[in-house]
C-alpha cells in the first residue's frame, strides 16, 4: 500500500493540520521524513528506527523512523513510511497510553487507514508484548471514550467497544473491520 496516510489519533485534526496535510499531498505522493521535516521548517528531528527512547522506554515500529516534532497538532500521527510524535504532548501521557498511541500509529503502517483495525492491532500487540492488561484497556477507553466521531474516526464509545472485543479475542472483532 503506497497511498498517503495522514492520520490523527483522536480525530481532532485542526484546520492547520488539514492545511499541512493538503499541501504535503499536493507536493508529494508520499513524503519522506526529510521532506516532512523541510515542510515544518526543520522544527523537528528524525529519530532512526529503534533509537527512540522516552521516559526510559524504547519505542519502535519495525524499520520505520519517527519524526519528533512539537509542531504536530496531536499526540502522534503517521504517514506511510514513518511516524510523527509530538513529544511535548506525548510525554504527559501515562506509559500505557504512550505504548498504545505509538502502537496505533505504527499499526497504520501495516493495516492501512482503518482506525478500528489500527486500534485492534495495537491492543493485541500490547497484550502479546505484556504492556497491556485489562486495566490498561480501561485506561485506553477513558482516553478515547470522550472523542467525538470525525469523518475518519468512529465515536469513542464505539472504538472502545471494539478495542475490548479485540483484546478478549471476541469473534465480534473479526467481523467489524
Ligand atoms: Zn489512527
Amino acid at each position: 500500500m503506497r497511498t498517503l496516510l495522514a492520520i490523527a489519533l483522536i480525530g481532532g485534526v485542526t484546520a492547520a493540520g488539514l492545511a499541512a496535510t493538503a499541501a504535503l499531498r499536493h507536493l508529494y505522493a508520499d513524503p519522506t521524513p526529510e521532506q516532512y521535516l523541510a515542510f515544518i521548517e526543520g522544527k523537528g528531528e528524525i529519530v532512526p528506527a529503534g533509537a527512540l527512547e522516552i521516559d526510559g522506554a524504547r519505542f519502535s515500529c519495525g524499520h520505520r523512523p519517527t519524526v519528533v516534532a512539537d509542531t504536530l497538532d496531536d499526540y502522534a500521527a503517521a504517514y506511510y513510511g514513518f511516524l510523527i510524535l509530538n513529544e511535548k504532548r506525548f510525554s504527559k501521557l501515562p506509559m500505557t497510553l504512550k505504548r498504545y498511541v505509538y502502537a496505533h500509529e505504527c499499526a497504520h503502517q501495516y493495516v492501512g487507514r482503518g482506525e478500528l483495525a489500527a486500534d485492534c492491532y495495537a491492543v493485541r500487540k500490547g497484550r502479546r508484548e505484556g504492556w497491556l492488561d485489562a486495566q490498561g484497556v480501561d485506561t485506553i477507553c477513558g482516553f478515547i471514550g470522550q472523542a467525538k466521531a470525525s469523518p475518519r474516526h468512529p465515536a469513542g464509545p464505539k472504538r472502545c467497544e471494539y478495542i475490548r472485543a479485540c483484546f478478549s479475542d471476541s469473534p465480534v472483532a473479526n467481523t467489524a473491520l
